[in-house]
C-alpha cells in the first residue's frame, strides 16, 4: 500500500514508518521537523520505497500523485513543554492539519487515522480512563493549545465520517516512550535519564505521588496498524495500563543507570494531571492488542539508546 505518515521524523512516527517499510509498503513522510528531527528517518534515505517531504501539515499539501491508500496523522508537537512553547502551531497542527488531512484521505478514498491523546481526559475524574468517559479539560490551560486541539481533531473526524462517510480511526495514545525520543524534550523519561546519566539532580514536579502509565514505542506501534487494519472506528485507548508514581519512575531509572542522582523537587506545572491510567479493555476485546514489554525492558533499551546518542 501507499501510506502517509504525518509527523513521521518523530519519536513514534519515525517508528512507524520503520515497521510499515519492513511491511512492504510504500511510506510518504510528511513533517516540518519542528519537534521531529531528520536524524531519526537519515537511516531511511536511500529505501526506494520511503519518500520525505519537509512540510507543515497547516499550510496546504501540494498534489499528491497516484493511489493513497491510508494515512496516518501524527504530526503535532507532543511534549508539554513544547508545546507551550509552541501553541498556535500545535492547536492548528490538530485542527487545520486535521482538516487537510481528512480532505486528502476524502478526495483519495484512503483510510485515516488521527493519533488523539489521553490528554482529551484532562484531569480525570474517572480512574482508570474508558474511551466512554468524556473527561475534565480546561479549555482555557496552558495545556488547551495541545488537549482542546485533539478534542478537536476528534469531533472533525467524527464530522466527517458522519456527513461524507470517510473511512476514519481515532486513537487515544498515552505515555509513550522509547529510542529517539529527543534527550531535551522536557519529558519525563528523557529528563530522567540524561539526568541519572550525569549525575544531576532528577527534577521531581510537584510531590511527585502523581502516576502515569507507560507503553514501549513497539508495543504502540503494533496497537496504531492494528487499528488502521481493523474494521473499528474508535475513539481506542492505547497504552500500558502499567500505572507507577513519578517518583518510582525516578528510582527505578536512578537504579537501572547506576547514578549517584539526588531528588530535588520543583513546582509543580499547571495543570499537570494527577493520575492516568488507560483502560484497554476495549483494545484488547476488539483489536486483540496489548502491551508485552514490561517497563523495565523497555527502560534498558531506552537508556541504552541515548547511551549511544551520546548524553
Ligand atoms: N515530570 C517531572 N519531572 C520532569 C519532567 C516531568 O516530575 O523532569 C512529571 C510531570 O510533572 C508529569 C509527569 O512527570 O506529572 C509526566 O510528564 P511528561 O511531561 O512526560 O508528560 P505528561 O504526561 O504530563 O503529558
Amino acid at each position: 500500500m501507499n501510506i502517509i505518515v504525518t509527523g513521521g521524523a518523530g519519536f513514534i512516527g519515525s517508528h512507524l514508518c520503520d515497521k510499515l517499510l519492513s511491511l512492504g509498503h510504500h511510506v510518504i513522510c510528511v513533517d516540518n521537523l519542528g519537534s521531529g528531527t531528520y536524524e531519526n528517518i537519515r537511516h531511511l534515505d536511500k529505501n526506494k520505497r520511503f519518500t520525505f517531504i519537509r512540510h507543515n501539515v497547516i499550510d496546504p499539501l501540494k498534489l499528491i500523485e497516484g493511489r493513497i491508500h491510508q494515512i496516518y496523522h501524527l504530526a503535532s508537537r507532543a511534549s508539554p513543554v513544547d508545546y507551550q512553547e509552541y501553541p498556535v502551531e500545535t492547536a492548528l497542527a490538530n485542527s487545520v492539519g486535521t482538516d487537510r488531512m481528512i480532505k486528502l484521505a476524502l478526495s483519495k478514498n484512503a483510510t485515516i487515522l488521527f493519533a488523539s491523546t489521553s490528554e482529551a481526559y484532562g484531569e480525570p475524574k474517572v480512574h482508570p480512563q474508558k474511551e466512554g468517559y468524556w473527561g475534565n479539560v480546561n479549555p482555557v490551560g496552558v495545556r488547551s493549545c495541545y488537549d482542546e486541539s485533539k478534542r478537536f481533531g476528534e469531533a472533525l473526524m467524527m464530522a466527517y465520517h458522519r456527513q461524507y462517510d470517510v473511512d476514519i480511526k481515532i486513537v487515544r495514545i498515552f505515555n509513550t516512550y522509547g529510542p529517539r525520543m529527543r534527550k531535551d524534550d522536557g519529558r519525563v523519561i528523557p529528563n530522567f535519564i540524561t539526568q541519572c546519566m550525569k549525575d544531576d539532580p532528577i527534577t521531581i514536579y510537584g510531590d511527585g505521588k502523581q502516576t502515569r502509565s507507560f507503553c514501549y514505542v513497539v508495543d504502540l506501534i503494533e496497537g496504531l496498524i492494528k487499528m488502521m487494519d481493523s474494521k473499528e472506528f474508535g475513539p481506542k485507548n492505547l497504552g500500558n495500563p502499567n500505572e507507577m508514581t513519578i517518583i518510582e519512575v525516578a528510582d527505578l531509572i536512578k537504579e537501572m543507570t547506576h547514578s549517584d542522582s539526588k531528588l530535588i523537587f520543583k513546582s509543580l506545572p499547571l495543570d499537570d494531571p494527577t493520575k492516568r491510567q488507560p483502560d484497554i479493555s476495549e483494545a484488547r476485546e476488539f483489536l486483540d492488542w496489548h502491551p508485552k514489554v514490561e517497563f523495565r525492558d523497555g527502560l534498558k533499551k531506552t537508556i541504552e539508546w541515548f547511551r549511544k546518542n551520546g548524553i
